[in-house]
């Protein structure tokens, strides 16, 4: 089986990364690809409690895919619900951007 922590941060970095590159005003083929590329990585993802608890996070908190912006703060919110569930520090989506796009300011 896979090593669920190290899945895990290998996930997320796609995810983030993902998030970083994605346009700021994308088209509505982006917009419908990303948001099919959740539901079906909610589906797929191979750690199926992880994959279960993720598939009702995204029934509750539909994803926002309308910009780079709308959907790192989704995700931000969609990691910190499993922070809180693994009992790990809530990470301010404040900084999602500085973490994963721009780098600290100097
Ligand atoms: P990670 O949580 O992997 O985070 C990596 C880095 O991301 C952190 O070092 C930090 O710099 C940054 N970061 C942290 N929080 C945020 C945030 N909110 N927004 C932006 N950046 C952030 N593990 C389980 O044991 N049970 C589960 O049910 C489970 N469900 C998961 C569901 C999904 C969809 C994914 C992708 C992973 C899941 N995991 C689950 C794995 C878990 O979330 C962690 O990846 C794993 O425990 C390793 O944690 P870590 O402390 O290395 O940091």
């Amino acid at each position: 089986p896979p090593d669920v922590a190290q899945l895990g941060r290998s996930s997320w970095t796609l995810l983030h990364s993902i998030a970083a590159q994605y346009p700021e005003t994308p088209s509505s083929a982006q917009q419908s690809d990303l948001a099919s590329f959740v539901r079906l990585f909610s589906r797929l993802y191979p750690c199926w409690v992880c994959a279960d608890d993720f598939q009702a996070y995204v029934a509750r908190d539909t994803p926002r895919v309308a910009s780079r912006d709308d959907f790192g703060q989704w995700l931000c919110r969609a990691h910190n619900d499993v922070n809180v569930k693994l009992g790990k520090p809530v990470f301010d989506c404040a900084r999602w951007e500085e973490r994963w796009r721009t780098g600290p300011p100097d």
